[in-house]
C-alpha cells in the first residue's frame, strides 16, 4: 500500500501559520532567521546562504588541531552566536599575529642550513649537499615536517660544529668577504625553494609549526645574549666593530624575512671574522708580553741570586708563566704576592733600621779604637819622655817628682783603658744582637716568600691555594651555581718508588702527576698539592658520576703516560675518594669525607676510585 504524501501547502498565509507551529513544536528561538529557514523549508524554495551559514560551514575546514587554532575557531563562533560584529577586528588581528609567527619558525632552519652549508666535514662536499638537499625537498616538500628535516640534514653536514675552520685560515679582509660573496650566491636559489616552502607551512599551522616558533624565538633570543653579553663586553677599544654587533643586535628583533636573516648571517660572519682577526693580534700582544717577562724574570733571578726571599717569588712567576695561563693560578699568585709584598715592605723597614744600628755602633768601635791608639800613642811618646828624663838625671828629688808625674799619667792611662775596654764589650755585645736580628729578619723574609700559595716543587696550588680555592668555589655554589665535588688522591706505594729509586725520582713522579692532571681535567677545574704524594682536585659543576668518569680518565692517562727515573720507564697509580659538597658545610668536612673515601680505595687493594656512597654502602 502506498503511503499518503503530506500535502503540500502552497498559499503563503498558510505557510505562515505552519511555520509558527514548526516552530513551537521544535522549540526554536523564535528569531527572523530561524522563522526564515523553517518558512522556506515548508515552502519547498531552497536555502539561501546566508553569511552566517557560509562562516560557519568555512570554519568546519580549517584545520583543528593546535589549542590555538582551536581558539581561534571558538571565537569566531562565539562572535557568529552572538552576532557581535564589534569583536571581529580582534579576531582577526589574532589570526593575522599566528600566520606571521608562522613564517618565523623558518629563519631558524634556514640559518641552520646556512652554517651546514659552509661547515667543512670530510666526505661531505657541495656537491654532495646539493643531492641530499634535493633528497629532502622531493620526499618532504609538502610536508609540515619540512623545516625539521632541513635542520637535521643541516647538522649532519656539520652546522652544529663550533666555529667553522675556514676562519682560521684566513689572511685577509678582502679574501674573506669575497668568500662569502660566492658562498650566500650558491645558496641563493636553494634559498628560494625553501622560501616558497614558508608559504605553505604559515597554511598548514598545526603544533609542530608551533613548536618551530618557540625554538625560533629561543634561538633568536640566544643570539641576542650572545651579542649582547659575550661578544659586545669584549670589543672595548673597538668602536667601529661593537656598533656593528649593537646594530646585529637591534636586527635580530626586527628581522621578519628570510632575506632579513640571510642579511644578518652574510652580516655576521663578516663581523666575526675581524674579530678572529683581533684575537689573533692580541694573542700575538700576549706572546710578546709573556717573552719579555721571561726575559726581565731570568735577568732579575740570576742578579739577586744570595737573595733567598725574592728567588721565591720570581721562581713563582715563572713557574706559572711557563705553563698554560691558569687564571685561578695566577689570581691567587697574586693575591700572594701583595700579602708578600705588604710584610715584606714591614719586614724590610726593621732590617734598614737594624742594619743603621749596626753601622753607627761599628763606627763608634773605630773611634774608640782611634781614641785608644791615640792614648796609647801618647803615653808612649810620654815613657819616652820620662825614660830620657830619668836617664838625664841622679836627683832623687828629681826622680820622685818624675815618678810622681808617671804614675799619674799611668792611672789616667788605666782609667783611659779599663773604660775602653768596657765600652768595646759593651759593642761587641750590641753588635752581635745586632746581626742575631738581622739573621732572623732574613729567616723571616725566607719563609715569607715561601708562605705564597703555590706549590714550588709541582707548580700547582699548595694548601693555602685549596683553602682560598675552595672558598671561591663554595661561595659560587651558594649564590646557586652547579654541584661542587672534591676528589682527594693518594699516590700507591711512593714511599717503595722513593726506596727503590731515590728521593729525586720521587720528586720527578709528583710533577709528572701534576702535569697529568692538569692536562686531563677541564681548564675551570683546579688541581692542589695538599702535602706529600697527596692531590686535590676541585671539580665545580660536576658530580658524583662526572667526577668518577673525569677520575676514571685520569687513571687512563697515568697507564699510559710513563716518565723517566734513573734511565727506567715508570707508571704510578693512585687511590682516589670523592666527595660532593653539601650546603654550608665545613671545608675540612669535606676534605675529611673524601679521605675517608680515599682510605677504604687503599683498603679495598689501591689503584680505585671510591665515593663517599661506596663509603655509607661499606659501613
Ligand atoms: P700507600 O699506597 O698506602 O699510600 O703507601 P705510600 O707508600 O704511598 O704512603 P706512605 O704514607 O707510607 O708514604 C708516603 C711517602 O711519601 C713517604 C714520604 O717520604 C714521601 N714523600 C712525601 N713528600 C715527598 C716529596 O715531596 N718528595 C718525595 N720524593 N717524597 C715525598
Ligand atoms: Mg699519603
Ligand atoms: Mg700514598
Amino acid at each position: 500500500m502506498a503511503i499518503p504524501q503530506p500535502k503540500k501547502i502552497t498559499s503563503a498565509p498558510d505557510i505562515a501559520r505552519e511555520t509558527i507551529k514548526q516552530m513551537a513544536m521544535r522549540r526554536v528561538e523564535p528569531t527572523p532567521n530561524n522563522y526564515e529557514l523553517i518558512y522556506n523549508e515548508i515552502a519547498g524554495t531552497p536555502q539561501k546562504e546566508t553569511l552566517n551559514n557560509a562562516i560557519k560551514k568555512a570554519l568546519k575546514q580549517l584545520p583543528n588541531q593546535s589549542t590555538e587554532q582551536a581558539n581561534w575557531i571558538n571565537r569566531w563562533e562565539k562572535l557568529l552566536k552572538q552576532d557581535n560584529w564589534a569583536g571581529l577586528a580582534d579576531v582577526l588581528n589574532e589570526g593575522m599575529d599566528a600566520s606571521v609567527t608562522q613564517t618565523k619558525q623558518w629563519p631558524d632552519a634556514i640559518r641552520q642550513l646556512l652554517k651546514g652549508w659552509d661547515a667543512r666535514r670530510a666526505g661531505v662536499d657541495p656537491a654532495r649537499k646539493k643531492e641530499t638537499l634535493e633528497r629532502v625537498l622531493i620526499n618532504y616538500g609538502n610536508d609540515p615536517q619540512l623545516s625539521s628535516k632541513l635542520q637535521n640534514l643541516a647538522n649532519s653536514w656539520g652546522a652544529n660544529e663550533a666555529g667553522s675552520t675556514e676562519v682560521t685560515n684566513i689572511s685577509g679582509d678582502a679574501v674573506v668577504v669575497e668568500s662569502e660573496t660566492l658562498e650566500v650566491s650558491k645558496t641563493t636559489s636553494l634559498l628560494q625553494k625553501i622560501d616558497n616552502k614558508i608559504s605553505s607551512v604559515m597554511a598548514v599551522g598545526n603544533d609542530e609549526t608551533k613548536q618551530f616558533h618557540e625554538t625560533f624565538q629561543i634561538l633568536q633570543e640566544m643570539l641576542k645574549q650572545s651579542l649582547n653579553h659575550g661578544l659586545i663586553p669584549r670589543l672595548d677599544g673597538y668602536p667601529e666593530l661593537r656598533e656593528e654587533a649593537h646594530e646585529l643586535a637591534l636586527l635580530t628583533e626586527k628581522a621578519r624575512k628570510l632575506k632579513d636573516w640571510q642579511f644578518m648571517a652574510k652580516q655576521f660572519r663578516a663581523l666575526l671574522v675581524r674579530v678572529e682577526l683581533i684575537g689573533a693580534n692580541e694573542e700575538g700582544i700576549k706572546r710578546d708580553l709573556l717573552g719579555l717577562l721571561k726575559l726581565l724574570l731570568s735577568n732579575i733571578s740570576e742578579l739577586v741570586s744570595d737573595d733567598q726571599w725574592l728567588r721565591g717569588q720570581v721562581a713563582t712567576v715563572q713557574t706559572i708563566i711557563s705553563g698554560p695561563l691558569d687564571r685561578v693560578q695566577i689570581q691567587s699568585a697574586e693575591k700572594s704576592l701583595k700579602e708578600v709584598i705588604y710584610k715584606q715592605g714591614m719586614v724590610k723597614h726593621s732590617l734598614i733600621e737594624a742594619k743603621n744600628a749596626f753601622k753607627s755602633m761599628i763606627s763608634t768601635f773605630v773611634d774608640r779604637l782611634k781614641f785608644m791608639a791615640d792614648t796609647s800613642g801618647s803615653y808612649h811618646e810620654k815613657i819616652e819622655v820620662y825614660a830620657d828624663k830619668l836617664s838625664e838625671t841622679d836627683d832623687i828629688i828629681r826622680i820622685n817628682e818624675l815618678l810622681e808625674s808617671l804614675m799619674h799619667d799611668t792611672h789616667a792611662m788605666q782609667t783611659d783603658i779599663m773604660r775602653s775596654r768596657e765600652a768595646l764589650l759593651h759593642q761587641r755585645e750590641e753588635a752581635e744582637s745586632s746581626q742575631e736580628k738581622i739573621k732572623k729578619l732574613q729567616e723571616e723574609l725566607t719563609q715569607l716568600s715561601e708562605a705564597v700559595r703555590m706549590d714550588q716543587l709541582t707548580g700547582v696550588l699548595n694548601r693555602r691555594g685549596l683553602d682560598d680555592a675552595l672558598t671561591t668555589e663554595i661561595s659560587r655554589f651558594s649564590r646557586g651555581g652547579g654541584p661542587l665535588t672534591l676528589a682527594l688522591l693518594d699516590i700507591d706505594n711512593f714511599k717503595h718508588l722513593n726506596d727503590t729509586y731515590g728521593h729525586h725520582v720521587g720528586d720527578v713522579a709528583l710533577k709528572h702527576l701534576a702535569n697529568v692532571v692538569k692536562k686531563t681535567i677541564r681548564p675551570t677545574d683546579i688541581v692542589t698539592r695538599l702535602g706529600g704524594e697527596e692531590f686535590v682536585i676541585l671539580l665545580p659543576d660536576t658530580n658524583i658520576d662526572e667526577a668518577i668518569i673525569t677520575m676514571t680518565r685520569l687513571q687512563r692517562s697515568l697507564t699510559k703516560e710513563y716518565f723517566l727515573g734513573n734511565n727506567e720507564r715508570l707508571l704510578i697509580t693512585f687511590s682516589a675518594g670523592i666527595a660532593l659538597y653539601k650546603m654550608d658545610e665545613e671545608q675540612v668536612s669535606l676534605i675529611h669525607r673524601a679521605d675517608q673515601a680515599m682510605y677504604l680505595a687503599k683498603k679495598s687493594g689501591k689503584n680505585k676510585v671510591m665515593t663517599e656512597i661506596d663509603l655509607a654502602n661499606a659501613s
